[in-house]
């Protein structure tokens, strides 16, 4: 245990506060297992009192002008900017993604600030005149309240920013729950908001576990919630959260397929799938953990890939800058990913890597994972089905680009899916057949920037409206149709002459 633990309170009503009595939880540092911090288990009383910081705050946020509201948010992307380094560092430290990764999560994090600061644009509605005579209709986007977001551990930054900045700039106020395993990085993001000229009580932080969301999905000031987590969890919180009245969006997990064609630019596609495979430790809704190759594609890929695996160095991300792959999350989480390995040894499938025995002498407390590529996977297959969310790529060989087109199709998940090919035909047929929301053609990791919902389908998302681009905006605002009519003046009414 580390001597001193970084502080991480609650932000409600504009204070900072650690609750005097109640649960804590550990958060770690990946890279060396140490405990850096204790983050509070707030309950539904803490919940209560942010939940009406918030609901207080909203007549006002709501009445302020737009580009006021855009005001805060450029003065918030230059305190960003600022302190980028410092606060990319820290995502490092509590998450263990190495630093370039982690300046990703922050720099797609910062776009969406900036984004958000286009919505007087986003904001205007629409008019017709005369749809009788006389009559004119219009129709306005109104904010919903008091929205939430309850957030996952992988992007420290960027998930809770797909949430508040739309959602502020629309003129809702907020309440962020952050993961219990990354909440400080959501801490200093949300110090730079106050010091950006945010009024007291338009964001607000609980932190906190399951007690901490079942309070803020039923809460009945809520209006809307936010959701980034796994499959089941987003499930259960689409059907609670809607049960209670709530307008929701849920993101789910995935299991992305990445078809290697057997004209693809092989180094480019090596290259490609390392990134998408083992980046982030595997810890990516869109990482490409299932390569499906094709005919001959599989001889030349497989020991090609699984030298490019072999040569990523395992160490602590936290301190060295040569590491590609740092600790995963938790003990917990490193002991799940190795046994879902050895449940696709002992079905059967070639174990080409296996990083479950890396040591880093340095850190031998670290939780660490080497990269592994299984070979062989099938469908009926534990490792083919579950999402393994650690740096493990399966290996599926097929005959055709219609078995594999097939084969994704079958899956419950629906983020990402990606064709390596020279043939403009085969991306074609792939692009429009394939079932998934987001898909790559020559690119391993198809995330969406901000101005592009985050499109998952199926058993990957839950609701209507998704994160980013304009259903972001559609999402955190209700239409409000106007129909007018009036009168003409009577006699001796000063209007207009003739
Ligand atoms: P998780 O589902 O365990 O936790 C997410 C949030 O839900 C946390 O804030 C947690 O406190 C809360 N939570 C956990 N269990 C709960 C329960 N039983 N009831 C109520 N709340 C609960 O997810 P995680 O492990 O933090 O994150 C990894 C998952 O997130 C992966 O499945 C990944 O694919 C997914 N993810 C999806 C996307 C996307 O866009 N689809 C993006 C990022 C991450």
């Amino acid at each position: 245990m580390s001597a001193t633990l970084i502080d991480c309170p609650n932000f409600i009503a504009g204070k900072w506060s650690v609750p005097d009595t109640g649960e804590t939880g550990p958060v770690h540092n990946p890279s060396t297992g140490e405990v850096i911090a204790r983050v509070p288990m707030s309950g539904a009383e803490l919940v209560d009192e942010a939940v009406r910081s918030a609901d207080a705050a909203f007549h006002d946020w709501w009445q302020t002008p737009p580009i006021e509201r855009v005001r805060v948010l450029m003065r918030y992307a230059a305190l960003l900017e600022g302190e980028f380094e410092d606060i990319a560092r820290g995502i490092t430290v509590e998450h263990g993604k190495t630093l370039t990764e982690a300046r990703g999560d922050l720099r797609r994090g910062i776009e969406v600030v900036e984004y958000a600061c286009g919505i007087t644009d986003m904001l205007k509605g629409e008019i017709l005149e005369n749809v009788a005579r006389g009559i004119d209709c219009s129709m306005v986007r109104q904010p919903l309240g008091v929205c939430v977001g309850i957030c996952p551990y992988n992007f420290p930054a960027l998930v809770p920013m797909w949430m508040y900045p739309l959602a502020l700039a629309c003129g809702n106020t907020f309440v962020l729950k952050p993961s219990e395993k990354v909440p400080l990085t959501a801490n200093r993001l949300i110090k730079l908001l106050d010091e950006a000229g945010l009024p007291k009580g338009v964001f607000n932080v609980v932190h906190g576990g399951k007690e901490c969301v079942d309070a803020l999905l039923t809460h009945p000031l809520v209006k809307a919630i936010s959701f980034v987590g796994s499959s089941p969890v987003a499930e259960y919180i689409h059907r609670v959260g809607s049960a209670h009245g709530k307008r929701v969006q849920a993101a789910g997990g995935a299991k992305n397929f990445v078809v290697v064609m057997p004209d693809a630019e092989m180094d480019e596609a090596v290259a490609g799938m390392t990134d998408a495979a083992f980046g982030c430790s595997g810890q990516r809704c869109m990482s490409g953990s299932t390569a499906i190759t094709v005919g001959s594609a599989g001889d030349q890929f497989v020991p090609a890939l699984a030298e490019s695996a072999r040569a990523l160095k395992v160490g602590p991300t936290d301190r060295d800058a040569d590491a590609k792959l740092g600790g995963v999350i938790t003990l917990e989480h490193r002991d799940r990913v190795a046994s879902l390995i050895q449940a696709g040894v002992d079905e059967g499938c070639d174990l080409v890597v296996d990083g479950r025995d890396v040591s880093v002498p340095d850190c031998p407390n670290g939780f660490y994972m080497g990269a592994s590529v299984l070979d062989r996977v099938t469908e009926s297959m534990k490792v083919f089905e579950v999402e393994i969310f650690g740096p493990v790529l399966n290996v599926v060989r097929m005959d055709d680009l219609d078995e594999a087109i097939d084969l994704a199709g079958r899956v419950s998940f629906g983020n990402g899916a990606c064709i390596y090919t020279q043939s403009g035909r085969a991306a074609r047929e792939f692009k429009h057949r394939v079932k998934a929301g987001m898909i790559g053609i020559n690119v391993g990791v198809p995330a969406p920037l901000a101005y592009f919902p985050f499109s998952g389908w199926d058993y990957s998302f839950f609701g209507d409206l998704h994160m980013q681009g304009r259903e972001g905006v559609m999402f955190y605002t209700r239409a409000k149709v106007y129909t007018e009519r009036w009168f003409t003046p009577g006699e001796g009414e000063i209007w207009h002459k003739d």
